[in-house]
């Protein structure tokens, strides 16, 4: 249910990629804490995603005021701009935004195509980056921008030195970011995942799996709702003097900054 009187009563907040795992856990927190819901999906298939989305939402006794699907793959500067447009058009501002939308497309470096590279980098850094730029007309003073990188930007990994290197350009872009826009009260953070139990985790090889599983000091995967939870503390009054940091939200697994 929702909170009229919750924390985000009255905020509009934008997350990329909510049709399911950590974006729909977080939408979805957001939009019960009170806030207007702007629930970012691919183009391609929007049908899809705004049945997900419709999904996640009456699931949760929610009103379609409060959760509104919008289309655009991040990777493409018009359909990104296209989107701002229409939130500007109904909303005709943005409070929060949450650089969500992500993908993998795992190899090693020696077997890694060129498009596994490109599709990677598009997707997770050139998509942050469009999002950053295009809500800045939009977004409110003392607004939260928060980007979502990964574990692995500061750690590395086996086999995945295309998502690695998108997320690790995040941290990069939202310290940079922070500095630009810290006149206008506006903070930027990004969250680092570890191991969160969703589809882009259900892939790996049962072994593999174990094996990470055993390393985790709390014991068990993440949760998207572990993530979201950061989400909305960074987005909370309490977080207004936090900018240029990345939160890791990976149950012990590194406790490196
Ligand atoms: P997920 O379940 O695969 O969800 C990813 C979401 O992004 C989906 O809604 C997806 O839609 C959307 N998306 C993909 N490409 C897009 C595009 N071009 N434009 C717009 N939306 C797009 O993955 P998740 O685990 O929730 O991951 C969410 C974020 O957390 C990602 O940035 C991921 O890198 C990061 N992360 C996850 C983990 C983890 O362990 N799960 C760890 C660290 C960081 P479709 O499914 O239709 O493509």
């Amino acid at each position: 249910m929702t909170d009229p009187t919750g924390e985000f009563s009255d905020r509009i907040v934008v997350v990329t990629g909510a049709s399911q795992g950590i974006g729909a856990a977080t939408a979805l927190a957001f939009a019960q804490a009170g806030a207007t819901v702007v629930a970012g999906c691919p183009a391609l298939e929007s049908e899809r995603h705004r049945q997900a989305v419709a999904d996640w939402r009456e699931a949760a006794g929610l009103s379609a005021e409060r959760v509104a699907p919008i289309t655009a793959d991040v990777s493409q500067v018009e359909e990104v701009t296209q989107f701002y447009d229409t939130v500007k058009k109904h909303f005709g501002r943005v409070d929060v935004l949450v650089n969500n939308a992500g993908i993998n497309r795992d190899h090693t470096l020696a077997k890694m195509t060129d498009e596994e590279w490109r599709a990677v980098l598009a997707v997770n850094l050139d998509g942050t980056f469009f999002n950053c730029r295009g809500v800045l007309p939009l977004i409110v003073e003392k607004g939260r921008i928060i980007n979502i990188s990964s574990m692995v930007a500061q750690t590395g990994n086996f086999g995945v030195a295309n998502y690695a290197a998108s997320k690790a350009g995040i941290l990069g872009l939202t310290k940079s970011l922070a500095l630009e826009l810290a006149p206008r009260g506006i903070t930027v953070n990004a969250v680092c995942p570890g191991f969160i139990d969703t589809d882009m985790t259900k892939g790996i090889p049962d072994d593999i799996l174990q094996g990470y599983l055993e390393r985790i000091p709390l014991g068990r995967a993440g949760l998207p709702e572990d993530v979201a939870a950061t989400v909305l503390f960074l987005a909370s009054p309490g977080a207004g003097y936090l900018t240029g940091q990345s939160l890791g939200v990976n149950g012990g697994l590194y406790t490196g900054d």
